[in-house]
């Protein structure tokens, strides 16, 4: 399989200040475990495009991305929340965050590519149509999605997001469109304390108690997200890939294991392959326990691969 490795420097330089969990180590662990593996020998490498204003605006209001722009500081930090912390070079890191996804869908619905992961930072699935939150600026699995609509006029995309965290942003843009299908689980109650909307024919949300383990969350998997993708029969495949819902990731509760993210990775490959001739695009969304994040990332990519 044909993969495309998409990220951008701009993306390590993001700085979040002293202690912050989503560092730009993050990346760094994931490219040295690349390296080590030498996963990077059979990836081809893409630098992440800027987003442009008008990519933007299908899944952002004006006065959202006009009020990131206003908020960025010319020197040290800012907070758009108690968690979000940006810095000079955020928004430059967050336009090439939300590029990686738009050019993804471009490589995979020319052909030039089977498959893609973003390699990202800031993460997106938090992002609101006019909030940014939880370390979250521009929406960039949604800014892909609107991008397979609009650009390639696809009726039918799923976006499937298995971050230990509800991704509120995902659901609050495509609530009412029904070319998305949103399937997701996640830590409940927890941040960012959603309410839980009744399940309907495009949104599928399945959340876990903290006590959840494997066991739980494939069955969630099985029983929900299953039976809606065979129904919707997605064209396009988009995975909002978090990795914080790892046993080793103090960041949750839910106690996954590497294997966990490999069988939830096979079971969305069978769905694009029956479906959506194998077209998926993942981006990196939570994750921040170092050795986990880099292993299951690696793990993640093999199996889009099919080399595992
Ligand atoms: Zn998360």
């Amino acid at each position: 399989m044909r993969t495309a490795y998409i990220s951008h420097r701009a993306c390590h330089e993001h700085d979040t200040g002293e202690g912050h969990p989503e560092s730009a180590r993050r990346i760094s662990a994931i490219e040295d475990q690349f390296v080590t593996t030498s996963l990077f020998d059979v990836l081809r490498y893409y630098d992440a495009p800027e987003v442009t204003q008008e990519q933007l605006l299908r899944v952002h209001s004006a006065e959202h991305l006009e009020a990131l722009e206003a908020a960025m500081p010319k020197s040290g930090y800012a907070r758009l929340d108690p968690d979000t912390v940006i810095s000079p070079a955020t928004l430059q890191a967050a336009r090439r965050a939300a590029g990686a996804a738009v050019l993804a869908v471009d490589l995979v619905m020319s052909g030039e590519m089977e498959s893609a992961f973003c390699c990202v930072r800031p993460p997106g699935h938090h992002a609101e149509s006019r909030r940014a939150m939880g370390f979250c600026l521009y929406n960039n699995i949604a800014v892909g999605a609107a991008h397979a609509l609009e650009t390639y006029g696809l009726k039918r995309v799923a976006i499937i997001d298995f971050d230990v965290h509800h991704g509120n942003g995902t659901e609050d843009i495509f609530s009412e469109e029904p070319r998305v299908l949103f399937c997701s689980s996640y830590q409940h109650p927890f941040f960012p304390y959603t309410q839980i909307l009744e399940n309907s024919p495009n949104r599928v949300s399945v959340p876990l108690e903290a006590t959840a383990k494997s066991e739980e969350f494939r069955a969630a998997v099985t029983d929900h997200w299953l039976p809606a993708l065979d129904r919707f029969k997605p064209e396009f495949i988009f995975i909002s890939a978090g990795f914080d819902a790892h046993r080793d990731d103090e960041m949750s509760h839910v106690c996954l294991t590497d294997q966990d993210f490999i069988w939830v990775t096979e079971q969305i490959v069978r769905v694009a392959e029956k479906s959506a001739s194998g077209k998926i695009v993942s981006a990196l969304e939570g994750g921040y326990d170092l050795n986990s994040l880099a292993r299951c990332v690696e793990a993640h990519v093999r199996v889009l691969m099919d080399l595992h």
